[in-house]
């Protein structure tokens, strides 16, 4: 029997990766997930828990705690956090920093990348992230990094930001932008980084459809596209 396909696509904030792989879940009928929300889940957990964000220890024990899930309907994976449907919470600016930091924890990671496996387990996926090529899913036959701009993925936040309600400014996108880059880059255990094995992909003057296109123009070349996806 083959395998379910798994497409990795990673990249940093604002290069498009939600947008593309939605689309591109869809277009293949496979299952969207974002990863990210699972570092979100977990970063809403600790800052619920009211425990200060340098006490590494406490922080740590509460994430092991938390009862972290993904529910689907088919299309898209949703993120529980003990048992509450908290997409709209974790998109804050706060769950957000509190993300990235939490996420250099190799602890809250080998707890949520078993997730993410266990969630792809017998099922085609399309999963969005930091490490889903180098790490999460080493042997995925498909393997994207996507790049832009720095100017151009603030401009691309600021939009997404202004569409979910939430007043911002370009120069405070950017910069939020470039602390996360910093942090998520300098971290000792799964830096984003490509994997040697990706095609990377630079969407600064691309359309998100145009991305898909070429995505599946490479899927096709491989011929990953003809057992039934
Ligand atoms: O993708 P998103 O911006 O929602 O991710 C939030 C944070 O979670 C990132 O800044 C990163 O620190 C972390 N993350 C990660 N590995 C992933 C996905 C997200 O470390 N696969």
């Amino acid at each position: 029997m083959t395998r379910p396909l798994v497409i990795a696509i990673d990249g940093p904030a604002g290069s498009g990766k939600s947008t593309v792989a939605q689309k591109l879940a869809e277009r293949l009928g496979l299952t969207y997930v974002d990863s990210g929300a699972t570092y979100r889940a977990a970063a809403l957990k600790a800052l619920e828990s009211g425990i200060r964000s340098d006490d590494e220890k406490s922080v740590i024990e509460v994430i092991a705690s938390a009862d972290i899930q993904f529910s689907t309907d088919g299309s898209r994976a949703r993120v529980l956090l003990d048992g509450r449907d908290v997409s709209r919470q974790i998109r804050t600016p706060e769950v957000t920093f509190a993300a990235a930091k939490v996420s250099r924890l190799p602890e809250v990671r080998e707890k949520l990348i078993a997730l993410q496996r266990s969630f792809a387990r017998g099922r085609g996926v399309v999963m969005e992230g930091r490490d889903i090529g180098t790490v999460v899913f080493p042997d995925s036959p498909l393997k994207i990094f996507l790049r832009a701009d720095p100017e151009e993925r603030a401009r691309r936040r600021l939009n997404q930001e202004k569409q979910e309600g939430r007043e911002a400014t370009l120069e405070q996108t950017a910069y939020e932008i470039g602390r996360r880059d910093q942090l998520d880059a300098e971290r000792k255990i799964s830096p984003l980084t490509p994997a040697p094995d990706a095609c990377t992909i630079d969407s600064s003057r691309l359309t998100a459809d145009q991305v898909v296109e070429r995505i599946l123009e490479i899927a096709g070349e491989r011929k990953l596209l003809s057992a039934g996806n």
